[in-house]
Parts: structure tokens; sequence; C-alpha cells
């Protein structure tokens, strides 16, 4: 089994994710250490970073307008520091990263962007959304395994039912 890389959000260090203690390659963003300033497991972060084993990038623009835009449209309410998290995780997706957040909105906006993620107080999102594929064409709704419309050939997207 390859090991993932994961990376941090501020809930799973207030959580008592222990950055120390991971074995993974671990990725997180300026926000995220100046969120942590505040907290009594900020020495831990800190350490990890000096020591290393937690690397602190900035996302690029291009990820960012793509979150900037999915977030507007599904209107969750995220800050700045949540949104970089998820460009940055977005980035790093296909190298086979994992999202350690214990935050709800950042949760479901990593399912639509299918980010996988794991909490680490928290079993998941408590109130399980119930997805649909819709047409961005005509605005058909499938199952959320649909992939693409019957009707018209588009792409589907998926979307919490309403
Ligand atoms: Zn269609």
């Amino acid at each position: 089994m390859t090991q993932r890389k994961l990376v941090l959000d501020t809930s799973a260090v207030i959580a008592g994710f222990v950055p120390g203690l991971a074995k993974a390659e671990q990725i997180t963003i300026p926000g995220v250490i100046e969120e942590a300033r505040d907290l009594c497991s900020k020495l831990e972060l800190e350490t990890a970073v000096l020591a290393g084993k937690v690397k602190v990038v900035e996302p690029s623009k291009d990820s960012l307008a793509t979150i900037r835009a999915k977030v507007k449209h599904t209107g969750d309410i995220v800050s700045q520091t949540d949104i970089k998290l998820l460009a940055l995780a977005l980035e790093l997706k296909d190298d086979g990263v994992e999202l350690v957040t214990d935050d709800y909105a950042i949760q479901n906006l990593a399912s639509l962007f299918d980010i996988p993620y794991r909490s680490v107080a928290m079993p998941g999102i408590k109130e399980v959304l119930r997805w649909e594929a819709v047409c961005s064409a005509c605005g058909r709704r499938y199952p959320p395994s649909v992939a693409m419309c019957s009707a018209c050939g588009s792409k589907l997207s998926r979307k919490p039912r309403r």
C-alpha cells in the first residue's frame, strides 16, 4: 500500500493530529500555520515544520480560481485559508493526497472535487449528503453514479440533492 501525502487543515491539528508522529509526507499552507499560532498545538506543528516533516506551500492561482468558482456556486461558507487548502489538495490530487480535516464545509467541498479526506476526531460528515448527478446543459437529473446525460450527451456534475 502506498503511503498517501497528507494535506493538513487547522481543524486536524486542533483535533489532536500530531504531525511529528505521522509517517506520511505532510503538506500545508502558510495560513494554517498562522491559525495554529494561537493554539496550544502550535508547538507541535512548528516543530514538525522545522524538522521538515511538514512542508508549507502556497497553491497556484489556477487551482485557487477553480475552488473559488465552485464555492461561489455551492454557497459553502469557508475561509480564505480553507479555500487555499482545498486548492493545494486539488493540485496534489493526482499524487495520491489525502486531506486531513474535521471541518464539514471543507469535507463537503473536497468530495465535490473527489479529493479524498479523513477526519481526526469526528466520524466524518454526520448528516450524509445525498448526491445526484445533474446535466450542466439540459438540467436533467440522474443517480450519482451516472456520468453522462442520456438525453443530450453532456457530462454530468455531482451535486448535493436539495
Ligand atoms: Zn443533458
